[in-house]
């Protein structure tokens, strides 16, 4: 793969409390603000809390899930009296930070989220994107303190609806489990220290280090699946059946059990083998999804440098 030079990625934005209930990200960039952390060597960092209101109320959203807002169609309609609290403020913060897709638009935008799945440390990015894969490469080596992955949801990027889709790249640090409105050290330590680690991986390409290409495995969403429901009512009739539950990128083969209906008997998956993602995560089942599935796939990266005018 030949070399890649890009310019240099001196503006950073991190994000936290997209989601007003997820702590580690809500703490870090209070935090951040508190020690007025603004610049490191040549990044210089914009901190923001999301969604104030939410976070106020330790809440996931509070009128719509801003993190479905960022679409180019969203970010465009007019506001009026009935525009919810959300997309407002999704349009206040591609005007502070984007707007998405122009040359104003901060290098790298991270967004920092907890989940009550089981998965460790995740990256989740939009199309490729060679700095999100080298900082990912990058935190992989040197985290070690969990399971560290990266899924690619394949989506253009105008559709793109999550905020991370405002800077020119971007990807979210999704860390868990951690159950809503609950601070636990560990999760906190090692979104943390991946934070850490993607500002030094900035400063090393800005001073003009060569990063080696390469290849990495990733996990690209398939599809979802819901929960068994009554066709009537809508409501639940089976959970998440104890062998899937917790194991968030473990092989689904067919015939693997998935639900246990409330009248004991098992649903078995069927189909292709795939990896499953966002087992019971909490703030799925509104949106009707009792987890992901993946194909896992080997993406090759170009060595990259910086480009000086
Ligand atoms: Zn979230």
């Amino acid at each position: 793969m030949e070399h890649v030079s890009v310019p240099p990625l001196s503006r950073v934005a991190v994000c936290g409390g997209t989601h007003g209930n997820e702590m580690s990200g809500v703490y870090i960039v209070r935090e951040m603000q508190r020690q007025k952390l603004e610049k490191a060597e040549s990044v210089s960092i914009t901190t923001v809390l999301s969604n104030p209101r939410a976070v106020e109320a330790c809440r996931r959203y509070i009128e719509t899930d801003l993190n479905r807002c960022f679409t180019d169609a969203l970010l465009s309609t007019p506001i009026t009296d009935s525009t919810s609290y959300e997309l407002r403020r999704a349009q206040e913060l591609n005007a502070q930070l984007g707007p998405k897709g122009s040359e104003e638009a901060v290098d790298l935008l991270l967004d920092l989220h907890n989940t009550t799945a089981n998965m460790g440390l995740s990256f989740i990015f939009y199309s490729l994107d060679w700095i999100t894969l080298h900082i990912y490469k990058y935190i992989q080596t040197k985290l070690t303190s969990m399971p560290v992955r990266v899924i690619q949801l394949d989506i253009p990027i105008s559709e793109a609806y999550s905020l991370e889709s405002v800077g020119k790249h971007g990807f979210a640090i999704e860390v868990g489990p951690q159950p809503t409105g609950v601070l636990r050290a560990d999760i906190f330590n090692a979104m943390k220290e991946a934070l850490d680690l993607t500002i030094e991986w900035l400063q090393k390409f800005n001073s003009g280090i060569t990063f080696g290409g390469g290849e990495v495995e990733a996990y690209v969403l398939v599809k979802s699946v819901d929960y068994p429901r009554d066709p009537m009512t809508g409501e639940l009739t089976a959970a998440i059946h104890p062998q899937l539950q917790d194991n968030d990128f473990k092989l689904l083969r067919p015939g693997d059990p998935i639900f246990q209906s409330f009248s004991g008997e098992t649903v078995k998956h069927e189909g292709e083998e795939l990896y499953p993602f966002f087992i019971n995560e909490c703030a799925y089942y509104e949106k009707k999804v009792a987890f992901h599935l993946a194909r896992k796939v080997t993406l090759t990266f170009p060595s990259i440098n910086v480009k000086r005018d």
